[in-house]
């Protein structure tokens, strides 16, 4: 659906894309992991052929990009970071005049139009101003006119920044259902819960490397112990002097928090009695825990 051999990318003599491989399997979610700056969205502009790779080969849905992009283009759906709706125009015209651009004629998307305001939960909405929708309505509008041309491999650049819980989860609801359709689904994302949830496999960039590729669950096995203590509140430096040097744990302080990473959590636990004021969370590790080991950042932040 699409691969990336060997791709670089350098701007003033800076190499932002150093050298990545993929290969996105059909039907699957694929998330592009990383912090800031990390050259997700380089990755994802290399893969449109909105750029032109230094070195390296791009084939998207089996033409190759940059030479071929107009035509892999035509069968794709991108939803950009920033929602691109014109504000001049309604829900459904919004859909219909997208259409356009892909040389659809506006019978073939007005056929269209009642599906996808459904699939984006704006069945009573085809006639509203984009500036009267919400933030999460928006997104799933910009999703559902990225499904315009029944595209069979989507693009997503952060397609929940900025939403509030409820809004995520309804997005998250719109992407399992195009997976479940057969869809092959590109996102990237700052949110390890969202990856998570969403993603088949996953890929964790880091100063435009891949420096870690596999399932969720594959990711947490390999890097990380499997349980987590959180410690946090009043009292945890004098609690760690006490009792740190005795536990089999690796620890990691990130803002207020202490984290311990644990093979076996009953020792710390039954030390943890004599917490006093202290708080603490117990948690199995998850792709957050992985993302903070292998790239130092926090993405708390
Ligand atoms: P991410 O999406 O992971 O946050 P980006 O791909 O946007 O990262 O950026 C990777 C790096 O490349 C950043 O340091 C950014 O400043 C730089 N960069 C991206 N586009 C350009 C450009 N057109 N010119 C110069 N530098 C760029």
């Amino acid at each position: 659906m699409l691969s990336l051999q060997g791709v670089r990318k350098s701007y003033g003599g800076r190499e932002v894309v150093a050298g990545i491989d993929l290969d996105l399997r059909p039907g699957e979610c694929y998330g592009l992991l990383g912090p800031n700056g990390a050259g997700k969205t380089t990755t994802l502009r290399l893969a449109l052929g909105l750029i032109a790779p230094d070195a390296g080969a791009i084939h998207v849905l089996g033409e190759p990009v940059p030479a071929r992009a107009i035509a892999a283009r035509r069968r794709l759906g991108v939803v950009p970071q920033a929602d691109s709706l014109d504000p001049d125009f309604t829900v459904a015209e919004n859909l219909l005049v997208y259409g356009r651009y892909f040389g659809l004629r506006d019978s073939a998307v007005h056929a269209r139009i009642p599906g996808l305001l459904a699939f984006a939960g704006l069945e009573t909405r085809g006639a509203a101003r984009i500036a009267s929708l919400s933030g999460g309505m928006k997104r799933r509008l910009s999703l559902a006119r990225a499904l315009v041309n029944d595209p069979e491999l989507l693009f997503l650049d952060e397609p929940t920044t900025g939403l509030d819980p409820q809004a995520r989860h309804l997005i998250w609801d719109r992407l399992k259902r195009l997976v479940g359709r057969g869809r092959t689904i590109l996102l990237t994302t700052h949110f390890m819960d969202e990856a998570e949830r969403l993603c088949d496999r996953l890929a964790i960039l880091d100063n435009g490397r891949i420096i870690a590729q596999g399932t969720p669950e594959q990711l947490v096995a390999e890097h990380i112990e499997p349980h987590v203590l959180e410690l946090f509140g009043e009292g945890v430096g004098q609690w760690l002097d006490a009792h740190a040097a005795r536990l089999p744990a690796r620890f990691e302080k990130v803002g207020e928090t202490t984290f311990c990473y644990l093979r076996d959590p009953l020792p710390a636990l039954a030390e943890l009695r004599q917490a006093g004021a202290m708080r603490y969370l117990q948690r199995p590790a998850n792709l957050e825990d992985v993302f903070l080991k292998l790239t130092g950042h926090d993405l708390r932040d």
